[in-house]
């Protein structure tokens, strides 16, 4: 559904993505790891047009995305994403934050959209949530919340940039399996993660960056056999 063909990327002087080419398949859940400044955030940054790359091609559901005539609005309709910082709305509850895109953006109407937002918050493990501001939730439930929302538009394809590490241990775990629940019903994903648990579970790829080079791609099996790269185990090493 995703194919990224040699793509490359400065930021003025500097060359964050160098030649970088990925196939995301219908339904797989590829895990990004590498880094910091390896040029993850940046990759998902550019399938969502919120950068322009300076070279290669990127194919979403068969059409070059990062063609001129592709508008970045109608596009992110298809692709969700899920940053470190849910940034909820903090007037609206956790149901209204749900309802508001596809009333606005898609025209759903209001029961609709909050059926529709009862039946996300029960996906994602708070079903008694709906009425809550994001003051009254912990971090777990928010993001859980922030995830929801993404969902309710339906994409095709689910962006998540490190979606855990603003949380406290404990909420670590509930996000993980709401997201692994998603990969598990075929939701394609690449997710910016450095829990390696979460990897194992769910991964059909697992792909290393460094300093902006797609170094390694391998299955989940292949890679938790330990038939990795040197450069991978030694990162590996430091992080687990
Ligand atoms: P982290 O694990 O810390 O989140 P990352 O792998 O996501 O790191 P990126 O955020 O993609 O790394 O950054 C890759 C490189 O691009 C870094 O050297 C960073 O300084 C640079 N960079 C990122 N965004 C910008 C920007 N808007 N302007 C200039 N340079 C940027
Ligand atoms: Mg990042």
């Amino acid at each position: 559904v995703l194919e990224i063909i040699g793509v490359d990327k400065h930021f003025g002087p500097q060359h964050v993505l160098k030649n970088c080419s990925l196939n995301v398949a219908q339904g797989e859940t590829v895990v990004l790891i590498g880094p910091s400044g390896s040029g993850k955030s940046t990759l998902l940054r550019c399938i969502n047009l919120l950068e322009p790359v300076q070279g290669g091609s990127i194919f979403f559901r068969n059409k070059d995305i990062t063609h001129a005539s592709v508008e970045p609005h109608k596009l992110r309709q298809d692709i969700g994403m899920v940053f470190q910082n849910y940034e909820l709305f903090s007037h609206l509850t956790a149901a209204e934050n749900i309802m508001l895109a596809p009333m606005t953006v898609l025209g759903v109407s209001r029961s609709e959209a909050e059926a529709q937002a009862l039946e996300l918050l029960g996906k994602v493990r708070i079903p008694d949530k709906a009425d809550s501001f994001p003051d009254e939730l912990s971090g777990g439930q928010q993001q859980r919340v922030a995830i929801a929302r993404a969902l309710a538009m339906k994409p095709k394809l689910m962006l998540f940039d490190e979606p855990t590490s603003a949380l406290d241990p404990e909420m670590i775990r509930e996000v993980l399996d709401v997201m692994a629940d998603l990969s598990a019903e075929g939701m394609t994903s690449i997710v910016v993660t450095h829990e390696m648990g979460f990897a194992k579970r769910a991964a059909n790829q697992i792909v290393f960056m460094e300093n902006g080079e797609i170094i390694e791609n391998a299955t989940g099996e292949k890679f938790f056999g330990g038939d990795v790269s040197l450069r991978a185990q030694r990162f590996l090493d430091q992080i687990l």
